[in-house]
């Protein structure tokens, strides 16, 4: 039988002319394999040939385009230390501009004189001005349209691969491939918005940098798109599968447990539970994500969830993604469904679930009980018979894959996802395109105030005079640090380990307790109970702490270096405190009086709403380092901007709702 002909875009780069086996090689380092690779590849930036600036304009520090003639050329030497510098001086009429090149004296062979280049880079100095290692092309006169007059693109390269060879090649694609690139979405194509043929085209050779932008969100669109018919696809494969797990509940357990909780439930918290009920009741599962800021109370909801399933005969499972929290959610859980009659068990690395007899057992077989854990749940042989529902807490720790893992353990159970991220609306729709979105918009009345100040580091004393205070008081204190061991002073990096010693000396009246990563399940547990009861009066930390953890008494959360944090992440950390009644404090050190430094760390102070640090942090540390490493892997785009994007995720759910 016949292979069918490929697309045109499918082709590999190694079928046109002028690409031979070197070529191909180089452009496969580039990950271009095909002509429609190719097409796809954006520039790494434009630059303006239509008009140059002057090389007696340039200023030092600036980065510059210039253009004009080598007027001369030359290695120098220097014996004594075996360096080379390479120059060429550039005269465009109104000035001369030396580019040079450290320790690359081959580069002589490339450039002579009378050469026309355009060079582009940083201006190192003004007089005489210089520019070093600039990027360089050399013009020839039969490629002027090409490369010239006009807005040129720039590639990212590989060694022995010159601009203008790949830029030629594009350009001639470009011509070749008119009437192969289809629409895939005619409809949102307007007097706005090109067709995809246009865009490729304008994305590499603009008329102007606003045609560049235009292009990018169309074929940014096309993107999200893809990813949000995806999550479409995903949803309703799994609507056709599902057999469904009605768990009405009867509230025989419901009303015991609101009666005894001690408090009423905030109007949030009821609107969301009326949202989860209606979900489980039904026979289709529950893909649900539940958001709301530190301490808002989240975890009241998801026992209330979880006492619907039981009520209905299945049982539950919940995932916290450290071992303390797990271990707190445990014992919160087993104080509240003991008196329920409802057995709550615990699974996590170090402590394997029990049976009857005291033996590890990987199968929960019992009907109407919780088990809660970490990672372990998920992995190897544990399995639970008659699941009904899972509940994953703090799940911007987790990825996508360890979710669905998860769920695989039952059959079609409901799900339930917390998070305390609060996650700009960009990202939201991107991760969790898949999952219905419920908010507990505001936290129970009732609690004190947290005021948040930034320091430098020479304030410690005080800070700890107040720090003692509040100890009199009866209060308690949480200290944390960046690094676990080696305080590199140097630099003023402090490790909690060191500091833990020092502060045992220095206040010898309080009591200190330590927690970090690398102890084991046992001593965290320890350092942590210790804490809660109030043996402890200051718990050192690194940020193991960040997710979870609820001590109502503690209301100082002082934290040092504290510019190695970012925003989300010091809101997580401050999360920690003002969860009681009393008044509290959260103290950031800064150990730099670099002025972006405290500018980021000042928004702390200026708000307390965790949808807008959030997405602060993302305008100033983009995706990849506001979420784990797990989640960001799936925001590798090619044209969309998750932090500027905002409009075209919006636009791109619309349209696969109605196109799936
Ligand atoms: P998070 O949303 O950060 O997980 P938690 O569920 O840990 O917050 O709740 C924070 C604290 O608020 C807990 O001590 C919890 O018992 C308490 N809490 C929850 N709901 C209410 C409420 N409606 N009224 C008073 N306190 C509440
Ligand atoms: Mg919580």
């Amino acid at each position: 039988m016949l292979e069918p002909e490929p697309s045109l875009l499918e082709r590999p780069l190694g079928d046109l002319r002028g690409v031979g086996k070197e070529r191909q090689e180089q452009l496969s380092r580039l990950k271009l394999l095909t002509i429609g690779d190719l097409l796809l590849n954006r520039p790494r930036r434009y630059e303006d040939r239509r008009r140059y600036q002057s090389i007696s304009s340039l200023v030092k520090g600036e980065f510059a385009a210039a253009h004009g003639t080598i007027v001369a050329q030359g290695v120098n030497r220097f014996h004594r230390s075996r360096k080379s510098v390479f120059e060429f001086i550039l005269d465009d009429g109104s000035s001369r501009l030396h580019c040079r090149w450290w320790n690359l004296p081959y580069l002589e062979k490339y450039f002579k004189i009378g050469d026309e280049v355009c060079v582009y880079g940083k201006v190192s100095s003004n007089r005489p001005r210089t520019i070093d290692h600039p990027e360089t092309e050399i013009v020839e006169e039969d490629e002027q349209t090409t490369h010239m007059n006009r807005i040129v693109p720039v590639y990212r390269l590989t060694e022995g691969m010159p601009q203008r060879w790949l830029r030629s090649l594009v350009s001639r694609v470009l011509r070749m491939a008119e009437g192969a690139i289809e629409d895939p979405h005619p409809s949102i194509v307007s007097g706005e918005m090109p067709d995809r043929a246009n865009a490729v085209h304008m994305m590499h050779f603009p008329e102007d940098m606003g045609d560049a932008e235009l292009s990018r969100r169309r074929l940014a669109l096309d993107e999200l798109i893809d990813l949000q018919i995806s999550f479409r696809k995903r949803r309703v494969k799994m609507l056709d599968n599902a057999e469904g797990q009605v768990c009405k509940g009867d509230d025989s357990l419901m009303k015991p447990f609101i009666d005894e909780l001690g408090f009423q439930l905030t109007e949030s918290q009821t609107d969301v539970l009326k949202e989860i009920r209606a979900d489980m009741e039904t026979g289709v599962p529950m893909r649900r994500l539940l958001q709301g800021d530190v301490g808002a109370g989240k975890t009241v909801v998801a026992a209330s969830a979880v006492l619907m399933a039981i009520e209905s005969g299945k049982n539950a499972l919940i995932m916290a993604p450290t071992e303390i929290l797990a271990t707190q959610h445990y014992e919160n859980f087993r104080n509240w469904f003991g008196a329920l009659g409802i057995p709550v068990h615990l699974q996590t690395g170090a402590r394997k679930l029990q049976d009857e007899a005291g033996l590890w057992s990987p199968q929960q077989k019992t009907s109407g009980s919780l088990t809660v854990g970490t990672h372990a749940l998920f992995q190897g042989k544990f399995s639970v018979d008659n699941l009904g529902l899972v509940v994953i807490d703090e799940q911007h720790k987790f990825g996508v894959a360890q979710r669905e893992a998860l769920v695989r353990k039952g059959n079609y159970p409901h799900l339930l996802v917390m998070t305390a991220t609060p996650i700009p609306r960009t990202l939201g729709l991107t991760l969790y395109g898949d999952l219905d979105v419920s908010t507990i918009a505001k936290p129970p009345a009732g609690r004190g105030r947290v005021r948040t100040f930034v320091r430098e580091t020479d304030k410690l004393t005080k800070v700890w005079q107040f720090i003692r205070d509040q100890i009199k008081e009866g209060r308690q204190a949480y200290v944390v640090y960046p690094r676990l061991e080696d305080s590199d002073l140097k630099k003023g990096l402090k490790a909690v380990v060191d500091e833990h010693e020092r502060l045992k000396r220095d206040h010898s009246e309080l009591s200190f307790g330590l927690l970090h990563g690398r102890m084991s399940a046992d001593e965290k547990n320890l350092a942590m109970r210790n804490f809660s009861s109030g043996n402890i009066q200051v718990l050192v930390a690194t940020s193991v702490i960040e997710v979870g953890v609820d001590v109502a008494n503690a209301t100082v959360m002082l934290i040092e270096n504290a510019e190695q944090f970012g925003l989300a992440q010091l809101h997580q950390l401050r999360g920690r405190i003002g969860r009681g009644a009393h008044d509290s404090y959260c103290i950031l050190i800064a150990n730099n009086k670099d002025q972006a430094v405290w500018e980021r760390l000042n928004v702390m102070t200026e708000t307390h709403d965790g949808f807008r640090i959030a997405e602060e942090d993302l305008r100033l540390r983009g995706p990849g380092d506001m979420l784990g490493q797990d989640q960001s892997g799936q925001l590798r785009f090619k044209f969309a901007d998750l932090v500027n994007d905002l409009r075209l995720v919006e636009q791109a759910r619309d349209i696969a709702v109605s196109l799936v």
